[in-house]
This record gives C-alpha cells, sequence and structure tokens, in this order.
C-alpha cells in the first residue's frame, strides 16, 4: 500500500512511517486499494491544501487519522494534480478544522508514496500521445509565434492564441502555432450558464478564474486566417470552437456557420469541431447542417437537478444539451460528451443507469472522462442530495465497457482520420 505524505509549511513532502494514504469518495474516506494506484505521470504536479490535514489509514487501530503536526508546525495535506489522458478515481482525504477559503480551479487527486516513488489514484483513459510533455518544448514555440505574428500582426484571434500558449500554457494553442493536430478558434465572450467551476469567469471572486475570458468578438476574416491554413496544412487538423478562454460558442451561432462554410468551401482537408455547453439544439442543427464534423457537450451528470446546481443554466436545461447531442449524431456529426467526472458522484448508481440511458438514447460515439476542476469542497456543498451507492470509478469504466462496449472511452477529441478508431480499446481499466 501507498504511505499517506504530508507537506510542512515550506512545502517540503514527506511520507508517515505508519500511515496509510487515504483517498475520499464524496466526502467518505475510503482505504485505496494498492492496484488502483499508479506512478505519479510525468507532467503531474504537486500542491499544498492550505488549511487542511492528510487523512491516512491507521492499520494497528483499524481507524482513520489525520496529520495534524510536523514537529510544532502545523502539516498540511498534498494532493496531485494529473497531466491530460488521466482520470482520478481518489480525491485526497483531508480533514480542516476550520472553514478556509475555497481552493483554485484544480483536480485534487489523492497522492502517497510507495517503493520510493510518488503513486496516485488514477488510471490512463487513453492512449493518445498528442499532448505528452515530450511533444513540447517552449525554446521550439516562441520562433514560431513571432513568425506568425509576423504575417498577422493586427490578427487578435492570433494575439489571443498567443496569450492561452504562453501564460496559461493551453496545449491546443501551442498546436496552433506548431500547425499540427488540435487548435483552438476562440470565438465568444459570453455565456448562457454559469459554472460554479468556469475557469475564465468567477464573478464572485470566491476563487481566481484560471484563465481571463477573452473580451473581444472576432471578424469571420480574423478566424479564417487563422482557421484556413490550419485545416489545409496541418497532420491530422482540428480548429475547435470553444476553449478555455471563450464563453459558450453556440452563442455566436451566425459566425461560427460562416466560418464553416467559407473553410468547407476552399477545402475538405481538416476537422471543424465544436466543444460547447450543449444549451442550444436549432444552432447545433444549423451548424451540423453547415458542415460540422464533430461536436462535444459537456455536462457533469444526466440528473436534471445535479446539472443545474453546478452548471447554473440561464434560459435552457439539461432537455436542451441532451437535444444537441442527439441532433447532432442524427446529423451525422461525431460525438462526444465531456463528462466532468468526480469520484463519489459520477460513479454513484443512478448516475451510471443516467449515463448508460444517455448512450442508449443517443448513440453517441465518445465518452471523454475529464476531472473536474474545483475544490471538492465546494462542489459537494452545492449539490443536492446524492442517492445510490458510488460503486467506485474504475467499476465505472469497467461497467461502460462491458454494458455499451460499442462507445468509446477517452480523453481528447479525435480528427476525423481516426473517427472509428478506439484509443482505449487496449487499455486495462
Ligand atoms: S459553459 Fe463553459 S464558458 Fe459557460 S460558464 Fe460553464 S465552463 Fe464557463
Amino acid at each position: 500500500m501507498g504511505n499517506l505524505v504530508f507537506a510542512d509549511q515550506r512545502g517540503r513532502i514527506a511520507d508517515h512511517p505508519t500511515l496509510e494514504m487515504g483517498g475520499a469518495s464524496g466526502s467518505d474516506w475510503v482505504r485505496v486499494p494498492d492496484k488502483e494506484l499508479i506512478a505519479l505521470p510525468e507532467g503531474a504536479r504537486l500542491f499544498t491544501m492550505p488549511g487542511a490535514h492528510s487523512v491516512g489509514w491507521n492499520t494497528a487501530l483499524c481507524t482513520f487519522e489525520a496529520v495534524k503536526a510536523v514537529g510544532r508546525r502545523e502539516a498540511l495535506a498534498v494532493a496531485a494534480f494529473l497531466p491530460p489522458g488521466y482520470m482520478r478515481t481518489h480525491l485526497p482525504a483531508t480533514f480542516a478544522p476550520s472553514a478556509t477559503p475555497y481552493l483554485p480551479l484544480w483536480a485534487y487527486t489523492a497522492v502517497g508514496w510507495r517503493d520510493g516513488q510518488f503513486v496516485t489514484a488514477a488510471v490512463r483513459v487513453d492512449s493518445m500521445d498528442h499532448q505528452e510533455p515530450w511533444q513540447y518544448d517552449d525554446r521550439t514555440l516562441l520562433p514560431l509565434i513571432e513568425r506568425r505574428l509576423a504575417v498577422q500582426p493586427n490578427n487578435r484571434v492570433w494575439h489571443q492564441i498567443k496569450r492561452c500558449a504562453t501564460e496559461y500554457h493551453c496545449l491546443c494553442a501551442k498546436n496552433g502555432f506548431y500547425r499540427r493536430w488540435e487548435a483552438p478558434l476562440p470565438i465568444a465572450f459570453a455565456c448562457n450558464a454559469d459554472c460554479v467551476g468556469c475557469i475564465s469567469l468567477q464573478p464572485d471572486g470566491l476563487v481566481p478564474a484560471s484563465h481571463e475570458r477573452m473580451a473581444f468578438a472576432p471578424t469571420l476574416e480574423e478566424l479564417c486566417a487563422v482557421a484556413l491554413p490550419h485545416v489545409t496544412e496541418a497532420e491530422e487538423g482540428i480548429v475547435s470552437f470553444g476553449q478555455g478562454c471563450d464563453g459558450e460558442p453556440l452563442l455566436q451561432g451566425d459566425l461560427i456557420e460562416a466560418v464553416i462554410r467559407r473553410v468547407r468551401a476552399e477545402t475538405d482537408r481538416g476537422t471543424i469541431h465544436l466543444n460547447t455547453n450543449g444549451s442550444l439544439p436549432r444552432v447545433v442543427e444549423r451548424l451540423c447542417q453547415a458542415g460540422l464534423d464533430s461536436i462535444r457537450v459537456s455536462l457533469n451528470s444526466t440528473q436534471p437537478d445535479l446539472y443545474a446546481a453546478y452548471y447554473r443554466p440561464r434560459h435552457y436545461g439539461l432537455a436542451d444539451v441532451i437535444a444537441s447531442i442527439r441532433t447532432a449524431k442524427d446529423l451525422g456529426c461525431y460525438t462526444a460528451i465531456n463528462l466532468l467526472v468526480f469520484p463519489g458522484v459520477s460513479d454513484r448508481e443512478e448516475e451510471v443507469e443516467g449515463l448508460l440511458r444517455l448512450v442508449a438514447e443517443t448513440g453517441l460515439d465518445l465518452i471523454q472522462m475529464k476531472n473536474l476542476n474545483i475544490d471538492p469542497r465546494r462542489y459537494l456543498e452545492g449539490l443536492p442530495p446524492r442517492r445510490g451507492r458510488a460503486i467506485g470509478m474504475r467499476e465505472l469504466l469497467r461497467t461502460i465497457r462491458l454494458e455499451a462496449p460499442q462507445i468509446d472511452i477517452g480523453y481528447f477529441n479525435r480528427p476525423k482520420e481516426h473517427f472509428d478508431r478506439s484509443f482505449s480499446r487496449a487499455l486495462v481499466f
């Protein structure tokens, strides 16, 4: 088993000599089975959790126990943040003696120490290697940025993508400059939802947004000047509306439709993709008819009350989101959901049943398992009472495989060259 780890006030991490690392499923502390631990993947980061202590399992006393101090100083809990392609199976087990400010928007994951290395509670869900750390080197990126901006110095979309590549380290934005794989087309400055964990806008100021929402409406010319070279030149090129710095792209439906028609008038090459909250099925219909190749609709739950508690939608509801998924699939679009997963919530029996029902009713192609970036306490406090037993996150994956073997499980958007390929089939859950 992994040993519990904790940190001192200077962030120095140590492992506990006797306590086993704990994990959490929702607000319940649980032991993490040894076989569910993997070596901390390259590109992961470690965080301390101010105001919270690590909780571990005392095997002698058969009880959970918090590590509150290192010598005379307070000991802090430690969490891992996973790189793309991995789904966490357990939250960190923590104990906070008093109410503390909410933590920033990261997906906090249980971490421990075993056999001389850090281990974490996670599973790889996608074997596509486009976002591996070794694919990115800012020493080669920066000259490319200079070159692109020298050619189009007044294109605000390129300037926005530069900001995303260099300040937020968005890998899709970096791809835009490398002219390969998936690149963003930021387009929307407004949204019709108010997600508790929105990374581009936190109006109540409880935590900082990790991106600043873009503040302008691009023109058709600016967008096409980015999109056209990408789809015509990039290897397995995808241009994606709706990224971390965006609002909701469906609110810019007319402009997206114009971009699709302009690009498709020039070339059949490349994939035109939309990341969306799926709130406006009629707009989705128009975009599919214009030539949208693929769509990814985000949701945290198939239960209307859980969905509404997190998305806080304005003038639409979960029924519209499901209608968008169905419409896109019916019109021949490759259709994925971006399932914002959270241990102890997404793996509850009612959620699993709802997810399988959604798959059966819509025939969607891919479920992307995305760790929800939010302080676990903040998410759980905002949810209505949850029903049913949590079956475990790995069991959720196995159940999907068993009950809906036709659907792909993964993490990343697919270029159309790979619409019929599974990047998770060979992975063991
Ligand atoms: S739908 Fe997207 S842009 Fe809108 S509030 Fe939610 S996370 Fe933010």
